[in-house]
């Protein structure tokens, strides 16, 4: 059936070792036949119907005698609908040989050659196991796992016997699960925590009103007072349910590199622009060091001017009235470079990385650095900082106002990039926040 698709040299591939036996026999008498006796001129014609009959066995054995070959040729045919499938999908043969895959499965499993086999390509168990069901007794099912990585996977692999001519193959659809089931975690999380969160300043808002409706309620200067203190507590769950929403549409595509490119010096730049009124107001001077040159970075610019507006809100929150905060920005060196350049500065400082890149240690970053001349965190509290809902103050008794969830956003945003993110901080000096992402390649 698929005689037209084997090649000349598959078909001296084929040829089964009798046939070779033969031909090898008409070579020798073809040598003979240089002589003229009657024995020569028999071996001649025993040389010509060795070589008739090596041609037709050759042949003969394409079409029948290996159905293995037979198979691979015919399973073959099924690749270009393999390829029209969206999401990764492999075919295996009876021996759990890759026989199909489209690009998809080429891309996202790192593999090349055809013919190699499953188990060096994929290893969770479960699958393997539905494979060899398929292929033995033709069940479907579907198979759940997880990945770990720097964020997690989770795939849902559907596996289904293919009937082809006399033999069983089977195929594999990999279908990516990794959002529903963030988004599943996501829901439960946010709910538990909004509602914890949400309920202490509503609290303290109903008290409000209970207390204008009652006592205060014919007294102005009371009255203006309680008003602005509910006008604080509002603001209090207006910023708490902004920045719920922004982390969960942060953790939603998590998983997702971004691609897009970004000048972080230019990030960098209008962040310190917008900030100038608060700076003004709480007396804090700003220091930019910015390259004037483009640092480009592979990287969302919303969101990586999300991560150094939360960093410098942060600074110029906790230095007080007349002191200092620097921004900087630097592109250049590998994972460690860029970790003693950009977080390693000050001696007596304790320092944590709050996150590492899990890609090789070769490719090159650049960095933000956000130094204050704040009170800075103390060694035992630096591991918890980016955790939801932390706040120092509060584990010290003396609550600030803050939502606990600025840092949370800075770590998940820089997750979804991929990079980096450092502290160090010594009390009586400071705190230093350092976040370093992917340099895009040059044009
Ligand atoms: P918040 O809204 O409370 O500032 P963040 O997630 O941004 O929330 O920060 C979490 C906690 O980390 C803060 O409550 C504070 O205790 C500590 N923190 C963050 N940045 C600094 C800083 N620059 N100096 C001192 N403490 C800081």
């Amino acid at each position: 059936m698929a005689m037209n698709r084997i090649t000349p040299r598959q078909r001296l591939d084929r040829l089964p070792a009798a046939a070779w036996a033969a031909g090898a026999l008409g070579a020798l008498a073809a040598l003979f036949a240089f002589g003229t006796n009657a024995a020569a001129a028999v071996l001649m014609v025993l040389a010509a119907a060795a070589a008739y009959w090596a041609m037709r066995e050759g042949r003969r054995f394409d079409i029948t005698s290996s159905a293995d070959q037979i198979e691979l040729v015919g399973l073959a045919e099924l690749a270009p609908l393999l390829e029209a499938l969206p999401d990764p999908a492999l075919l295996v043969d009876s021996e759990s040989r890759v026989v199909g895959s489209n690009a998809a499965a080429r891309r996202q499993m790192h593999f090349e050659a055809r013919g190699q086999f499953l188990t060096s390509i994929l290893r969770h168990p479960d699958v393997l196991e539905a494979v060899q069901g398929a292929l033995r007794e033709g069940a479907s099912r579907a198979v759940e796992y997880e990945t770990p990585a720097q964020v997690d996977r989770h795939t849902r692999c559907y596996v289904a016997p293919v009937t082809w001519g006399a033999d069983r193959a089977a195929m594999l659809v990999f279908h990516d699960q990794t959002s529903r089931i963030s988004t599943e975690r996501m829901r439960a999380d946010f709910l538990a925590n909004a509602s914890h969160e949400l309920r202490t300043p509503l609290a303290s808002l109903t008290l409000l009103i209970e207390t204008l409706s009652g006592p205060a309620r014919d007294n102005s200067a009371d009255r203006d007072r309680f008003l602005g203190m509910m006008q604080v507590q509002a603001d209090r769950m207006r910023r708490l349910i902004d920045d719920l929403l922004s982390l969960s549409r942060i953790e939603l595509d998590e998983h997702v590199p971004p691609s897009d490119r970004a000048d972080l010096s230019n990030v960098a730049r209008e962040v310190a622009d917008s900030l100038s009124p608060v700076l003004k107001e709480r007396n804090v001077t700003l220091e930019l060091r910015v390259p004037d040159k483009p640092v480009r970075v592979v990287g969302e610019r919303f969101q990586l001017a999300q991560v150094v507006q939360n960093l410098v809100d942060n600074a110029v929150k906790y230095t007080p009235a007349g002191g200092t905060v620097t921004l900087e920005v630097a592109g250049s060196g590998d994972r460690e470079e860029v970790s003693a350049l950009a977080g390693k500065r000050w001696d007596e400082a304790a320092r944590i990385a709050l996150l590492t890149p899990t890609a090789a240690a070769n490719r090159s970053y650049a960095y933000v650095r956000v130094e204050d001349s704040g009170p800075g965190v103390s060694k035992q509290f630096l591991p918890r900082l980016g955790e939801r809902f932390f706040r120092v103050e509060r584990e010290l008794g003396n609550e600030r106002g803050g939502t606990g969830l600025g840092l949370a956003i800075v770590k998940h945003i820089v997750n979804r990039h991929r990079g980096g993110l450092l502290v160090e901080s010594q009390p009586g000096r400071g705190s230093a926040f350092a976040a370093y992402v992917e340099l895009a390649e040059e044009a």
